[in-house]
């Protein structure tokens, strides 16, 4: 199955990734431990630490899913401030719910069925958005950073943790074997769900290198633009500022 973005027409696009995490919810926190073999965990601290967010501030976090990154931040903001988990996914949000009952941070997190392309909210509402391996999933992504941009307040921050491209020579190689033949088997071995692992090997391939998603933030409109690799630049993280 080839989930190329050329080839899928937009609306059809959105409605296979939805199918693709309505199918992989369940399974989604086992695999994404044994897919990176932990190391997701150790992206998406180094995410929040670059978010910098303080005690009391007002969060978004995008496509959320389960919900690593927003209980990050709710132990962060403190019982003063606020997270919203967001995501276009029920099955996900709703177990993205569980788990933050689970983990005992639930009191100051909200949740909101929303599509990143086009968010319910005011202009300038949060000190902080983010989207944590989501961007890759979303259609029209201009828009999505255009959004971010316009709800995050002046000097806010608008972050992005996705899949990159591999800067260590030789790393790509064995990152194309892994994606498109361990991942697809992992899928089908544990997951039983081939299909939706050959998408995210696909997906990842699709998105837009370091240099140019940084270009794509500055067209959004954000300021003082600059990412971090990690994992020889497997990951990404980006941070821009709202004007
Ligand atoms: N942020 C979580 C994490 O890092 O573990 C979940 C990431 S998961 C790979 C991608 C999520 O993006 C899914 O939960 C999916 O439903 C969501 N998604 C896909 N398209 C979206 C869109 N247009 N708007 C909001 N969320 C979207």
């Amino acid at each position: 199955i080839d989930f190329g973005y050329e080839r899928v027409a937009r609306g059809e696009k959105q409605r296979r990734v939805g199918a693709v995490f309505d199918s992989v919810a369940d399974n989604y926190d086992v695999m994404n431990d044994l897919m990176s073999m932990g190391i997701h965990r150790a992206w998406k601290r180094f995410t929040l630490e670059l978010a910098a967010v303080r005690e009391g501030e007002q969060v978004l976090d995008l496509a959320g899913g389960t919900g690593d990154l927003a209980a990050g931040f709710a132990r962060r903001v403190g019982p003063s401030g606020r997270v919203l988990l967001s995501d276009i996914n029920g099955a996900m949000l709703a177990n993205g719910r569980e788990r933050m009952l689970d983990r005992g941070v639930a009191g100051n997190i909200d949740y909101c069925l929303a599509n990143a392309e086009k968010l319910p909210f005011a202009d300038n509402s949060f000190d902080c958005v983010s989207i944590g391996f989501g961007l890759r999933n979303v259609t029209d992504k201009p828009a999505a950073l255009a959004e971010m941009q316009r709800v995050t307040r002046p000097g806010g921050r608008a972050i992005v943790l996705e899949f990159s491209k591999p800067a260590v020579p030789g790393l790509d190689k064995l990152y194309d074997i892994y994606s498109f033949s361990v991942l697809p088997w992992l899928g089908k071995t544990v997951a039983k769900d081939e299909a939706s692992y050959r998408y995210l090997a696909e997906s990842i391939r699709m998105h837009p290198d370091q240099a140019t998603l940084q270009s794509m933030m500055e067209t959004a409109g954000l300021t003082r633009c600059g990412y971090h690799n990690l994992t020889g630049g497997i990951v990404a993280v980006h941070r821009g500022y709202a004007a």
